[in-house]
């Protein structure tokens, strides 16, 4: 007989949210809680909104509209009510749409479009578009079935796209190293692309185009008529987090803050939640874990130890950000910001222009220019000797000299927030698809009632964990709805 369903999703970032959103339709929502550990939701989606109207983005402060992934985001904001907040990037915002890349002690813009392919950068002794034709005739395969970004793409595209355009790219994305990340992993597509075509760039002409889903968001059409290139929130990105958390709460989800899940105890179907503080657990059917995957392996090291040790091995880097800003328009140019290779002497990964892609987040009144420096990552103990032995007073001054150095910015900031943000992207690193493959199969084998989301295992971008988070749970609502009341 069925009945309804008991659901404890843990935490309260966009995946925890996005997953409770997507059950509380198809079960009863009183039966679902969702336990966060900090005071917050939102994870490490986080705006500070200053008494002058500025917005400050403490974690992502972009979406991108790609594929279904993009559209999954824009119909959650409409569905949410959020669609008039929407501040999109539009194509005649050229500067946004400009990246610059910083090599040998100067800036360097990437061509973009096709005229852009075809003309030759500073960094490049060739244009773009002649290493891409040799891409398609090139017959070189794959030593193994994984390799790093980096060897992927001097095999296919050569040294100089590895060094100028991986690497940066990797430290934009992942703050990780191009040397270590798995191209598989990291990125799936381009990864099939050759394995099914032979060619990267031919995959990706003659690849089926994914069937699109989210047809009838208005927003989703509006985007694709604009053209929009990326789009933000009027308050800040915080904004989807806090609504989604209203809006679960109106609709009778239990949202427990202050609750890290401390342990669970899977038995014949049962699942024990336990919490920090709490004498008694949580009973559910099911667990929708969006934890980070080495927190949930504390939580099973009990009960399921093996399973603990593969979860155990996805790890994350650390990355400091110093938000700043100034009085009037002190940069140099107009562009998205730009991104520091490896092989470069700095301490960033990377800087971004925020002022340019979102004036509406800056004060009101007098003009100011806001901007952000990223540093560390993979590289933070290398650089600054563990988060523990850095100053916020330090990393300001490292931020300002480098955008000294890049920008010829003297001016001190008006408004300078620091933060270290411990373990905040998950790394797939070489052999990350194996330690899924673990997961996956430990999961099955035990017939645990245990559904895995978020960053940790199969993309980092908002927009990809919301979208995939959404089939995840209609996945499983699916496979119990003879025992569930779906
Ligand atoms: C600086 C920075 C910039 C970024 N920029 C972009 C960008 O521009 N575009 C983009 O698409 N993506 C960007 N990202 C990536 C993206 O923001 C993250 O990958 C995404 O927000 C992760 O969401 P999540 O829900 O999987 O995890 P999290 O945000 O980590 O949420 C997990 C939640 O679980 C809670 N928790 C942890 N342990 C427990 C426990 N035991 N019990 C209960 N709760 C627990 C945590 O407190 C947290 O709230 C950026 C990330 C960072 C750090």
């Amino acid at each position: 007989m069925s009945r309804t369903a008991r659901v404890a999703v843990l935490g309260g970032g966009i995946a925890g949210l996005s997953a409770a959103w997507r059950l509380a339709k198809r079960l009863e929502p009183s039966s679902i809680v969702l336990l966060e550990a900090s005071r917050r939701l939102g994870g490490w989606i986080e705006s500070t909104k200053t008494s002058d109207g500025g917005v400050f983005e403490h974690g992502p402060r972009s979406l991108r509209l790609a594929g279904n992934a993009g559209r999954a985001s824009l119909s959650l904001v409409e569905e949410l009510g959020l669609g008039d907040d929407v501040l999109p990037v539009l194509p005649s915002n050229k500067g946004a749409r400009k990246r610059l890349i910083y090599g040998d002690g100067r800036m360097n813009e990437l061509g973009g479009g096709l005229a852009g392919m075809f003309r030759r950068s500073a960094l490049f002794s060739e244009p773009l578009a002649r290493a891409m034709m040799r891409e398609l005739v090139r017959k070189n395969a794959p030593a193994c079935e994984d390799e790093t970004v980096h060897q992927f793409c001097e095999r296919r595209l050569g040294n100089e796209i590895a060094h100028w355009l991986a690497d940066p790219l990797c430290r934009g994305i992942f703050a990780g190293s191009s040397k270590h990340l798995s191209m598989r992993s990291c990125f799936p597509k381009v990864y099939e692309y050759e394995r099914r075509y032979g060619s990267v760039i031919r995959g990706a002409v003659m690849s089926k185009k994914e069937r699109l889903r989210y047809k009838n968001s208005e927003l989703v059409k509006r985007s694709k008529k604009e053209a929009w290139v990326t789009w933000s929130l009027r308050n800040g990105l915080e904004s989807l987090p806090n609504r989604l958390g209203h809006a679960l709460s109106a609709r009778g989800v239990k949202i427990l803050k202050n609750k890290p899940c401390t342990s669970l105890e899977i038995n014949n179907n049962e699942i024990k939640v336990h919490m920090k503080g709490e004498d008694s657990a949580v009973r559910v059917d099911s667990v929708v874990s969006a934890i980070p995957a080495r927190n949930l392996s504390s939580a099973l090291m009990a009960n399921h130890p093996t399973l603990a040790s593969h979860l155990e091995r996805i790890s994350a880097v650390t990355v400091a950000i110093v938000l700043l800003e100034f009085d009037g328009k002190v940069l140099p140019t107009e562009a998205f910001g730009y991104l520091v290779p490896s092989h470069q002497p700095s301490n960033a990964l990377g800087v971004v222009f925020d002022s340019c892609s979102f004036p509406e987040h800056d004060r009101t009144g007098s003009p100011s220019t806001r901007l952000t420096v990223m540093m560390g990552g993979h590289w933070f103990n290398d650089l600054f000797g563990g988060a523990h032995s850095l100053t916020e007073d330090r990393i300001e001054a490292i931020a300002r000299e480098t955008i000294a150095d890049h920008l010829g910015i003297q001016a001190k900031p008006t408004r300078c927030l620091v933060r270290i943000l411990k373990d905040c992207i998950p790394q797939y690193n070489i052999g990350h698809h194996e330690t899924i493959g673990a997961i996956d199969q430990y999961i099955e084998e035990h017939s645990l009632p245990l559904t895995l989301v978020g960053a940790s295992y199969r993309a980092v971008a908002v927009n990809d964990i919301v979208d995939t988070t959404m089939q995840a749970v209609d996945q499983l609502c699916n496979k119990r709805m003879e025992s569930w009341s779906c």
